[in-house]
């Protein structure tokens, strides 16, 4: 799948469509319809028009979630345009909650109620103590931001299986390495 939501934040996760922000960015919103499309995947199906418009938007909140989250995984205060969007959007009119039947909860409203939603939820992260527990990818050039609900706080990458894996293995191949031993084949 295109979209990841491996964050564990909604905010996280739209931060996450711009992928390998630092070596070779790539934005995963470049129509309307993939910001629907996001949304929808995101539990948010926004109901009305997805325009141009709401595409900038969007990519206003996306950047200024992913500027303060930054700054938190960095330990810098939050830059004041960010905090400045982050809020005026959460001011505005949130998604309303639909209960379908006991244990099944849907959200109804348009992009721009879905947009105050993430908002809402990037500013209860970073203005609560959960700000402490944003992280960055270890694996790099993976730049994801995620989450750490894990008990320990010690959650190291967006995907163990992708970035843990690959890390892992570059570091067996620097140890083999390092003894002067020959990689086998199928490992380099
Ligand atoms: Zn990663």
């Amino acid at each position: 799948m295109r979209f990841q939501f491996l964050g564990d934040h909604l905010g996280l996760d739209l931060a996450a469509t711009v992928s390998w922000r630092e070596t070779r960015p790539v934005d995963l919103l470049a129509e309307p319809a993939d910001l629907r499309e996001w949304l929808t995947l995101a539990g948010l199906r926004p109901l009305g028009a997805v325009t141009a418009d709401s595409l900038a938007a969007a990519v206003d909140v996306r950047e200024a979630v992913y500027g303060a989250a930054y700054a938190c995984v960095a330990g810098r205060p939050v830059g004041s345009a960010d905090l400045a969007l982050l809020n005026d959007f959460a001011g505005r009119e949130p998604m309303r909650p639909v209960v379908v039947r006991a244990g099944v909860m849907t959200w109804s409203g348009g992009v721009e109620q879905a947009l105050a939603t993430v908002a809402r939820e990037t500013c209860r992260l970073v203005g609560t103590p959960e700000h402490a527990r944003v992280r960055r990818c270890e694996g790099a050039p993976c730049t994801r931001l995620f989450l750490d609900n894990s008990r320990a706080g010690g959650r190291r990458w967006c995907d163990k299986r992708a970035c843990g894996s690959r890390v892992n293995a570059a570091a067996y191949r620097e140890r083999r390495a390092a003894r002067g031993e020959r990689a086998e084949p199928g490992l380099s």
